[in-house]
């Protein structure tokens, strides 16, 4: 590819995970997004990331007495954040509401500029408040704050931008100010959309229905997100609801998934939807330097023992277990690790389906579990998951540990200290996930049904393992039964006679699972995928 006169790129998404201490992320959209931006620095790509500075971030995750997950909150105040001097207005609820810019680099990134409106002249101080947080009428806020406050912001910065990409429909209202500054210029609002689909491209990440959020049009009339739109001009974009990737799939020029079966996936779940643009595969990748420990992939390319190497980051996450939760893990047990936000079709407490098979098991000291992860706060059910594993934790203690608030120190611990890493979400219903990767190039096992990155990553038996064969079913109860009974036969059958009969077998699958994912999985190559076929036009 010519490094020259790259396209300059304006990527919007509501989260950033670059680190631990910055609250700016909640889960995986976010951490791809962090992930993103330091690959941009790293290989001199010509990227500009634009999001919001929560001032509370997301939930902060505590187990009570009962084994109940609650939510809390705190303020959080960072002394690395550079002031740009910028401020900007958007008309929110007929308020005009100030936007201050912030910049901060120091985590390896692009330089990263974030919206707040915590200033004092500001009426609406909280709009920035909470991410993901709240109700409907403060998350049209945010979305106000990220999309036309985004787009105004780059104005005031004097950034010269050829392609706004949006990460997730979150960011369409930024769709909403390019047509409103052509309008203003003279244009009709036909050419206007026309012109501003020739710059957009957009992400669409999750293929579960509830995640595609939509908004009433008299909510988001009432708000002004229609920036100066009419009713009609809005059902246009965005149908009635205002489905907000609806919206970003009329607004762009291409689209795309994040692996190949999500491609596949989310073409059909959005075949239906006219002057769409087309739906193109881009797999997601991981920040190498972030994730993964220099040693194993030393080790893999024959420069040190990997086993020992594995050993030694093993004993950091049972001297972390430790730290937080005074359980000590033995470091001769086969350690499965799982950690994911709580929902429904990721079937956390999967493996202990029928006690029968899991319970001897862990009796017998084959097995020990490590599980991490969040549920939104407004979502009961996510909590139900989660007060189910921390009960499986109870009754196992020796065994099972829940660590509470999954954060990108839990996700580094997990994904490099287990031995095999557990991902076992109703196909095809993961678009990526890409925990899975980091455990992959840092030697631990992946064990996954065909969903998501794996069918393009699984050699069963060689770099680590599928269990089921891709089978896909509307009936839950027809495909959980047909997975778990796969799960086991993979478990009792391979994995773990391997582990403690076929160390040598296991240490190839391990030097297999870096060396055949650490090119591909690589945010190097999903930056040229980007710039190849979605921002060089
Ligand atoms: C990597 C990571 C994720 C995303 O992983 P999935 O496989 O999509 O679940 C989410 N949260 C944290 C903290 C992570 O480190």
């Amino acid at each position: 590819m010519e490094y020259n006169n790259l396209p300059k790129v304006a990527y919007f998404s509501m989260e950033y995970g670059l680190d631990t201490c910055m609250r700016t992320y909640a889960g995986g959209l976010g951490i791809l997004a962090g992930d993103y931006i330091k690959g941009a620095k790293d290989y001199n790509f010509p990227i500009i990331p634009i999001g919001i500075k929560w001032k509370q971030g997301y939930t902060d995750q505590m187990i009570d007495e009962n084994g109940k997950p609650y939510d809390t909150y705190h303020n959080y105040e960072y002394d690395f954040l550079e002031d740009t001097g910028v401020k900007v207005t958007v008309n929110i609820r007929k308020r005009d509401v100030v936007c201050k810019v912030w910049k901060v680099d120091k985590f390896g990134n692009v330089p990263l500029y974030l919206l707040d409106t915590d200033i004092p002249e500001n009426e609406d101080k909280w709009i920035t408040g909470q991410l993901y947080g709240w109700f409907k009428e403060e998350r049209i806020a945010q979305e106000m704050v990220l999309g036309i406050g985004g787009i105004k912001a780059l104005r005031a910065l004097g950034m010269d931008v050829d392609v706004y990409h949006f990460n997730e429909g979150h960011a369409v209202f930024a769709a909403l100010e390019l047509i409103r500054e052509k309008m203003e210029r003279g244009l009709s609002f036909e050419d206007a959309l026309n012109e501003t689909r020739k710059q957009v491209v957009f992400t669409t990440h999750t293929p579960i229905i509830e995640g595609n959020e939509s908004h009433t049009l008299d909510s988001l009339m009432y708000m002004g997100a229609n920036n100066g739109l009419s009713l009609e001009q809005m059902v246009k974009l965005g149908g009635d609801p205002f489905n907000m990737t609806v919206a970003s799939l009329r607004t762009s020029r291409i689209s795309n998934a994040v692996a190949k079966l999500h491609e596949v996936t989310a073409n059909k779940m959005w075949k239906h939807i006219e002057d769409k643009s087309n739906i193109i595969g881009i797999t997601n990748a991981i920040h190498i330097p972030t994730w993964v420990d220099d040693n194993m992939i030393d080790a893999a390319k024959g420069n040190g023992d990997l086993w020992e190497c594995h050993m030694k980051n093993k004993k950091e996450l049972i001297d972390f277990v430790y730290e937080r939760n005074g359980v000590k893990l033995d470091a001769d047990v086969l350690l499965i690790g799982f950690s994911r936000r709580a929902a429904p079709y990721k079937r956390s407490n999967f493996i202990f389906s029928d006690v029968n098979v899991i319970e001897p098991l862990l009796k017998n000291k084959k097995l020990k579990m490590v599980y991490s992860g969040k549920a939104h706060p407004l979502d009961d059910t996510g909590k139900k998951i989660i007060e189910n594993i921390v009960s499986i934790s109870k009754k196992y203690p020796d065994s099972v540990v829940f660590l509470e608030n999954y954060d990108m120190t839990i996700g580094k611990m997990l994904t490099r200290g287990s031995d095999v890493w557990l991902n076992n979400p109703r196909r095809p219903k993961e678009a990526s996930g890409t925990s899975g990767m980091k455990a992959a190039m840092n030697g631990v096992l992946n064990l996954s049904t065909l969903d998501g990155w794996w069918p393009e990553a699984c050699n069963h038996g060689v770099n680590g393992w599928q269990f089921g064969n891709g089978f896909e079913s509307e009936n839950e109860q027809e495909l959980d039964k047909n997975d778990i009974t796969a799960l086991y036969e993979v478990l009792l059958n391979e994995v773990i006679p391997t582990y403690y009969n076929n160390r040598a077998k296991w240490v190839d699958m391990m030097k297999n699972s870096i060396l055949s994912t650490m090119e591909y999985f690589s945010v190097k190559r999903m930056l040229q995928e980007y710039f190849e076929k979605m921002y060089i036009s």
